[in-house]
């Protein structure tokens, strides 16, 4: 009878702290305060760099690249507030070197002027992230190539949820969060890369986690890497590009 009573007690007592708490619940309770995000203030339109963007490539000068071959002044020709590849004069990558990034890249496939040309031969180039990467990009306007080597797609790896390609001489837009791996003491993975691609406001990727660094012949490995440039592919075509810019996250 005693244990009884006592166990009513411990319930009654149990209960009314549970709910005397609950009591206590107010919409207040559960808003956080501080710290307050900073303050970026974003461009006049969705091209323009944020306050905190570091802009890689204004229209003017490719004083941020360099050549991948050599290591001297990046060869492409820049012309009306545009960047375009010089085939044959190979890679160029920026002077610094990043981690996990959000990038805004625009590009602009040239017209098609041999019809002959086709698949992976019409406005091929490519955003190599970590110089290790590739963010495909390609002419698949009415041009059919295999999925995974599409416009967006990360090379051989991930195939596009859609094809929002622009026709040729259009420019095209790429918003690009990207998450670098991680590497244990063992210079073994440990947290792979994240990449989102988002094609002319159409989301192609959504946080895809990588296999490797980009093989065209081979499957992907990752080997051991710290905080690298942005390169940018001369794959013999005269692809262009302008308003490139990236904020570190
Ligand atoms: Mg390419």
């Amino acid at each position: 009878m005693r244990r009884t009573l006592n166990l009513t007690v411990i319930i009654a007592f149990v209960c009314s702290a549970c709910f005397g708490q609950q009591d206590k619940r107010t919409p207040e309770s559960t808003e956080v305060w501080e710290p307050q995000p900073k303050i970026v203030t974003p461009g006049t339109t969705p091209s323009d760099p944020p306050s905190d963007a570091i802009v890689l490539f204004d229209g003017r000068d490719l004083s941020k690249w360099v050549s991948v071959d050599n290591g001297g002044p990046a060869k492409w020709t820049v012309k009306d507030g545009a960047v375009t590849v010089a085939p044959g004069t190979g890679d160029i990558r920026t002077k610094e070197s990043f981690g996990d990034i959000q990038l805004h890249i625009e590009w602009r496939a040239p017209e098609v002027t041999d019809p002959s040309k086709v698949s992976q031969g019409r406005g091929n180039s490519g955003v190599f992230l970590q110089e290790r990467y590739e963010v495909q990009v390609l002419d698949n306007y009415q041009n059919k190539t295999y999925i995974n080597g599409q416009a967006g797609s990360i090379y051989k790896q991930h195939i596009p949820l859609a094809n929002a390609c622009k026709k040729p001489g259009e420019w095209q837009t790429y918003d690009i969060i990207y998450t670098a791996p991680r590497f244990g003491t063992d210079g073994r993975v440990v947290v792979p890369a994240y990449v989102t691609v988002i094609h002319n406001g159409v989301l192609l990727l959504n946080h895809v986690a990588l296999l490797g660094a980009t093989e065209y012949i081979g499957f992907p490995l990752y080997k051991e890497h710290g905080d690298a440039p942005l390169r940018l592919q001369d794959h013999g075509n005269l692809v262009s590009y302008r308003n490139i810019w990236v904020r570190k996250l």
